[in-house]
């Protein structure tokens, strides 16, 4: 399998207190392409999720009592490693997870680039003096990390929604326990190989696989020595986790779902908010958190912009991501793809009209058409849910107001993008619309000095840039009398 030029980074066991950890009991994790198995990966008891938080729990004293230049070094050579390591984690991330190679390096590069920023940002967790009441008081606030922390990520980015968690977490001073999701554990493992020959201490950084995310969740979220923990995944899972951390009252962030709206005013350049659109459409076949989700065009720019994108749809290659010039892999799962075929027959059931595609390939079931639908409304289930494939709906509008009322009729609050030249409007859409991220004439917005996260039910805390380390940190108010 794999095919590596490094075969020592297939790692298939926990990685817990700096050992592998290998049980008889194992679960498989296949190939999305072509369903073959790739690995037999070491699943987790409960006692095994204890064992990790216990060994992060050790190693947090003397990891947090490092200087800061120490930690520093070490992220940062953990950083290069995975750089030099970027094709052979990126076929690992393929494999697992479907996406085109390049796309797969580009998230290797893109979380490696959060490890190089927190790397940075470890050497500039300043505090602050406050003036004091009297004469004889001095305040002073200092920055501490918060302790153990714990997390679960997502299949659709299996390295980088780790590196932009543990990257910080281990800035700050915190050690860190992972549970990567169970279709993409081995991207995870490869990043643990590598922190180990990066020099990272024993019990800093652990991973825990399993197929029973509950038991596992359960200690992750519920031990009495976890101080943190961070999420990213869908929302209802997300609002499980949060009850679940509550009766600790740990210090929970949450990055969940989204439901991106992509507006396309009629004084925007059309050819690149075509550009714009596909690239924020269908990277990873559309299984992305910050995917355009519903597509807002202005009446009297629709069929020119219509016209434009069917021409830019027919262009992309649906394929095995390892094979050249594929810019669409497989979906993740069979009842990934029978989730987006339901959406697309009950919108055309409700008067959409399919203008491309609408069904899977006969490459396979996992294998989806990039899809245009037009004259669809908000209100249908497409539009209102998370699609999780390459489906563009098309939904007209008349008026700016309409569109930032349309964009800001759902739950969610993640990314949303527009596209206008009026300066007036720019600031005025800015500044409605109710998302953490906002892409501006751009589609492609996330970058490890920019902070990632959303508002109402896509989550809160943010990831990267100079904030990103504030989920990590506890802040601690000193106040010196008898001066
Ligand atoms: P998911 O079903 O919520 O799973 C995410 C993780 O949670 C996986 O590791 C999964 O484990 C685990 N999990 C599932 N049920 C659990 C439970 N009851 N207790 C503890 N852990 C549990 O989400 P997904 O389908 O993998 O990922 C797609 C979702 O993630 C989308 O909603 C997407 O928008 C969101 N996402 C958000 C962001 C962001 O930054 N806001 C980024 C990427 C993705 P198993 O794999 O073992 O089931």
């Amino acid at each position: 399998m794999l095919g590596l030029m490094d075969p020592t980074l297939a790692k298939v066991d926990a990685f817990v207190d700096g050992q592998w950890l290998n049980r008889d009991k194992r679960f498989s994790v296949r190939n999305p392409a072509n369903g073959k198995v790739l690995a037999d990966v070491s699943e987790c008891s409960a006692e095994e999720v204890k064992m990790a938080v216990d060994a992060a729990h050790r190693a947090f004293p003397e990891w947090a009592a490092k200087p800061a230049a120490e930690r520093a070094n070490l992220l940062y050579a953990w950083y290069k490693l995975m750089m030099n390591h970027q094709e052979d984690l990126g076929l690992i991330l393929t494999q697992e997870q479907g996406k085109p190679l390049a796309e797969a390096k580009g998230e290797v590069a893109y979380g490696a680039g959060f490890v190089q920023w927190f790397a940075e940002e470890a050497k500039r967790i300043y505090g602050d003096t406050i003036p004091g009441p009297s004469n004889d008081k001095r305040l002073v606030v200092i920055k501490q990390p918060v302790g153990v922390v714990t997390a679960i990520t997502p299949w659709n980015f299996p390295n980088a929604m780790i590196a932009r968690k543990a990257a910080a977490a281990l800035a700050a001073g915190c050690t860190f326990v992972v549970k990567p999701a169970s279709e993409t554990p081995l991207s995870a493992l490869a990043m643990a190989e590598l922190a180990r020959r990066a020099g990272i201490p024993p019990g800093v950084f652990n991973v825990v696989t399993g197929k029973d995310a509950k038991a596992i969740g359960k200690v992750l979220t519920e031990h009495p020595l976890v101080r943190k923990f961070t999420f990213t995944g869908s929302t209802g899972v997300g609002k499980a986790l949060i009850a679940q951390c509550a009766g600790g009252v740990k210090k929970v962030s949450m990055e969940l779902g989204g439901n991106a709206p992509f507006i396309v005013f009629d004084d925007a350049d059309l050819d690149a908010a075509v550009k714009g659109l596909i690239a924020s459409k269908f990277r990873n076949a559309g299984q992305t958190c910050v995917c355009a989700n519903r597509i807002f065009v202005q009446q009297g720019v629709y069929p020119e912009f219509s016209e434009k994108l069917t021409s830019a749809i027919k262009e992309l290659k649906v394929g095995n991501g390892l094979d050249e010039g594929v810019t669409i892999g497989p979906l993740i799962s069979e009842s990934a793809v029978d989730k987006v075929q339901e959406l697309i027959n009950e919108s055309v059931s409700q008067g959409a009209r399919i203008l491309i595609g609408g069904k899977s390939t006969d490459m396979g079931k996992l294998f989806f058409e990039p899809t245009l639908l037009g004259l669809v409304s908000n209100h249908m289930p497409i539009a209102q849910e998370e699609i999780f494939g390459p489906v563009v709906p098309m939904i007209p509008f008349v008026t700016e107001k309409e569109a930032i009322q349309l964009a800001n009729d759902t739950e969610f609050g993640l990314a949303a993008y527009f596209y206008a030249r009026d300066i007036g409007r720019v600031w005025r859409v800015a500044e409605g619309l109710d998302y953490g991220m906002v892409g501006i004439n751009e589609g492609a917005i996330s970058n490890p000095a920019a902070p990632f996260g959303g508002m109402k039910q896509s989550g809160f805390g943010r990831e990267g840039s100079k904030y990103g380390l504030d989920d990590y940190m506890e802040i601690k108010y000193l106040c010196m009398g008898g001066i």
